[in-house]
């Protein structure tokens, strides 16, 4: 168990053409599970793989409990690694894979055995020992790499996107396994997924990576209420916020933002900045609410509907801008007109040029 950092890490490829982090700088406090959060390509896996020894930064320095890393080999480092493709070696059984790491230390028999049975058990997988790796389902190898990481008990433990191939019923599951053992060992965790709702549901913390940028560093929730500009804005929620380019206009007593059939009254003092032209609003898609035509401050047309079951997604076309609500009821058609209800105190507030964060609704 140990604390880790990273200090101004910048690591490119192909000869400085692909820029994978830029600058990487932050702490992860001993035994905290930290979420590394990002699309395909923002360099999630650089930043894990950094740590492991496999590939060195271009410039910048780790550290593990405050010891610089540069020079320690890797299999001196005590990092585990649950890799994003299966990396068991197929020859082996199930229980041959998660015994290596302490084949290689060079393990007393007795205590390998020990220990397996121990990860086995926790795990739930003591029945799995004996298949081959191509026996195992999806969530069966995972818990294989997650047993073969934790065996030789990592000071910090790094998932590389877990649970991305993994159907929704067992993923819950192993979500639960990994929040438990994770706990359990007080081990310093580092999770890199594109999955929001993983992270959120998991980490103390979340940072938020785009095109190898930290963008923003906090509590779950924090970042959720309070995204520091439009990207982590845009990619935080089921769908994410809805960033609608809107004119501020005086209209005598109030002020509103305007786009096409939509007319919100601002409420926010900041928006006086943006008197005349354009102010980007965030809207959650859960913060707006359809209603009856009449009902309705506003009425639009349905452009799109795209059900899940449980919930819809809706989408109104605002004069060439997507305006995405979440609706549970039953959704409407394609086409039919529809009233829209807008929680103004919820509304968030973006600079146009530089889209951070102007204003937050307080919670
Ligand atoms: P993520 O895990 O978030 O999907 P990666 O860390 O894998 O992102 O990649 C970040 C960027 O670096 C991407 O543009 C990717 O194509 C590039 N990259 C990663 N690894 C290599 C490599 N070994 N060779 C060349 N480019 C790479
Ligand atoms: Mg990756």
């Amino acid at each position: 168990m140990s604390s880790v950092e990273y200090r101004y890490v910048t690591k490119s490829y192909d000869g400085g053409a692909t820029h994978a982090l830029a600058g990487l700088t932050t702490e992860i406090d001993d035994g905290a599970f930290l979420a590394i959060l990002g699309r395909s390509g923002s360099g999630k896996s650089t930043a894990l793989r950094l740590l492991t020894g496999l590939e060195d930064p271009d410039s910048g320095e780790l550290f593990l409990d405050g010891i610089p890393l540069r020079g320690v080999k890797a299999h001196e480092r005590g990092v585990g690694m649950v890799m994003q493709m299966p990396a068991l070696v197929t020859h082996r059984s199930a229980g041959g894979n998660i015994r290596l790491p302490l084949e290689f230390a060079q393990t007393h028999g007795d205590e390998i055995a020990e220990r397996l049975a121990a990860e086995a058990a926790d795990l739930h997988i003591a029945s799995l020992l004996k298949k081959r790796p191509g026996q195992l389902s999806g969530g069966e190898t995972q818990a294989v790499q997650l047993a073969r990481a934790l065996i030789s008990r990592p000071r910090a433990l790094l998932l590389d996107e877990p649970m991305a191939r993994i159907d929704h019923e067992v993923r819950s599951r192993l979500r639960g396994d990994i929040l438990r053992l994770q706990a359990r060992h007080g081990v310093t965790t580092i999770m890199a997924t594109s999955d929001q709702a993983d992270a959120m549901s998991m980490a103390d913390s979340i940072l938020v990576l785009d095109d190898g940028r930290l963008q923003q560093l906090g509590a779950p929730l924090d970042v959720y209420h309070h995204p520091i500009n439009t990207a982590v804005a845009r990619f935080l929620g089921e769908p994410g916020m809805n960033i609608v380019p809107m004119q501020v206009v005086d209209e005598g007593a109030v002020r509103a933002y305007r786009r096409g059939a939509l007319r919100l009254p601002a409420w926010a003092d900041a928006a006086g900045r943006y008197l005349g032209r354009d102010a980007l609003v965030g809207i959650r898609p859960e913060d707006i609410e359809i209603v009856t035509p009449d009902e309705g401050r506003v009425s639009v047309e349905v452009d799109r509907v795209e059900s899940t079951g449980s919930a819809s997604i809706v989408r109104i076309d605002l004069d060439g801008e997507p305006l995405l609500v979440r609706h549970t009821g039953v959704p409407p058609r394609p086409g039919a007109r529809i009233g829209l209800r807008v929680d103004l105190a919820r509304l968030h507030l973006f600079d146009p040029y530089s889209e951070a964060a102007i204003h937050h609704p307080a919670i």
